[in-house]
C-alpha cells in the first residue's frame, strides 16, 4: 500500500462496488479514448485499460508515476504524463503520440480540493466553452458539490455553479460513495455523477452578461433577485421582463432555471 499524500488530496478508493459503479456509467468501448486525472495508485486505471482504445492519465505526484510506469508501462494503450493538471497543456505534451490524442471521454476520481477548477478545464465557461466538447464526464467527487451541479432549480443547493455547470452539460448523479470506501476516509461524503456537455439550446446573446447576472443574482443569498440585480435594472423594468417569463416577481435567484436565467440575460441585452 502507497502512503497517501495529504498535500495531494489523496484518498485511495477500495471500494469494488463504486468502481464497478464509475465502469459501468463511463459505457466504454474499444474506440473510446480515456483521460483519467490523478490516477494514483492505478486502481481504476487497471480497470478501465483492458475496455478500452487508450487511456491517458495525468498525475501531479512523481512517486506514484515512478510506481505507474512500473506497473502499467508495458501496455501499449496507456500513457501517463507527470505534472499538474490545471496547468499542463496536454495537446503540446502530445504531438508526438497520434494515438493519444483527442480524449473523447473523462473517467477520474479527482482530488477534491480543485474540483471546480478541474470541471471548468473540461467543459470551458459560458463564455468560453470547450470548443472540443468530451462526449461524457463521470466523475467521483464530494457529495455537496455533486448535488450542485445535478440540482433543480427550486431546491436549496441550486446555485450559481448548477447554472454555469448545466448550461454547458447535462448532470445526473450515478451513485452516492460513503467516506468509508476510501483509504483513508475523508471528512466528507462522495458521489459519482456524470455531465454529458450537450449543444445549447438557448444560446446566451452576450456570455459575459449571463455570467456578470450570475455573480449578482446568487450573490447575496435567499434575497429576492429585483434586490439582488438593483444596480444593472430598475426593479419594476425587472418585474416585468420577469412577467414575461413567466417567473413569479418574488423570486429568488434559486428559484430560476438554467434556460430561465439565459432569456433573462437575454432580454436585459435587448435593453441595454
Ligand atoms: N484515482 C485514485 C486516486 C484518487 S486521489 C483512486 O481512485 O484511488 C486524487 C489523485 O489526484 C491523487 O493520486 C493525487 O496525487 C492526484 N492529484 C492531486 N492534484 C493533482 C493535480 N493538480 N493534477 C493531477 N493529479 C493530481
Amino acid at each position: 500500500m502507497v502512503r497517501p499524500r495529504k498535500l495531494f488530496a489523496q484518498h485511495w478508493l477500495k471500494s469494488d462496488k463504486v468502481l464497478d459503479a464509475i465502469v459501468k456509467a463511463a459505457d466504454c468501448s474499444t474506440n473510446d479514448r480515456i483521460l483519467e486525472i490523478g490516477p494514483g495508485t492505478g486502481i481504476l486505471t487497471r480497470r478501465l485499460l483492458p475496455l478500452v482504445q487508450s487511456l491517458l492519465a495525468v498525475e501531479i505526484d512523481r512517486d506514484l508515476c515512478k510506481l505507474l510506469v512500473k506497473q502499467l508501462g508495458s501496455k501499449d494503450n496507456f500513457i501517463l504524463l507527470q505534472g499538474d493538471f490545471l496547468t499542463l497543456d496536454l495537446a503540446t505534451n502530445l504531438t508526438a503520440f497520434t494515438n493519444f490524442q483527442n480524449q473523447n471521454k473523462v473517467v477520474a476520481n479527482i482530488p477534491y480540493n480543485i474540483t471546480g477548477p478541474i470541471i471548468e478545464k473540461l467543459l470551458g465557461t459560458i463564455a468560453n466553452p470547450n470548443p472540443t466538447p468530451f462526449e461524457s464526464i463521470v466523475l467521483l467527487i464530494q457529495k455537496e458539490v455533486a448535488e450542485r451541479l445535478y440540482a433543480k432549480a427550486g431546491s436549496k443547493t441550486f446555485g450559481a455553479l448548477s447554472v454555469r455547470v448545466q448550461y454547458l452539460a447535462e448532470c445526473e448523479l450515478v451513485c452516492h460513495v460513503p467516506a468509508s470506501a476510501f483509504y483513508p476516509p475523508p471528512k466528507v461524503d462522495s458521489a459519482v455523477v456524470r455531465l454529458r456537455p450537450r449543444q445549447i439550446e438557448t444560446p446566451a446573446n452576450d456570455p459575459k452578461k449571463l455570467e456578470n447576472l450570475l455573480k449578482l443574482g446568487f450573490g447575496a443569498k435567499r434575497k429576492m433577485l429585483r434586490n439582488n440585480l438593483q444596480s444593472v435594472i430598475d426593479r419594476d423594468r425587472l418585474s416585468q421582463l420577469l412577467e414575461q417569463l413567466n417567473i413569479n416577481p418574488q423570486a429568488r435567484a434559486e428559484d430560476i432555471s438554467t434556460q430561465q436565467w439565459v432569456e433573462l440575460a437575454n432580454l436585459l441585452t435587448v435593453d441595454s
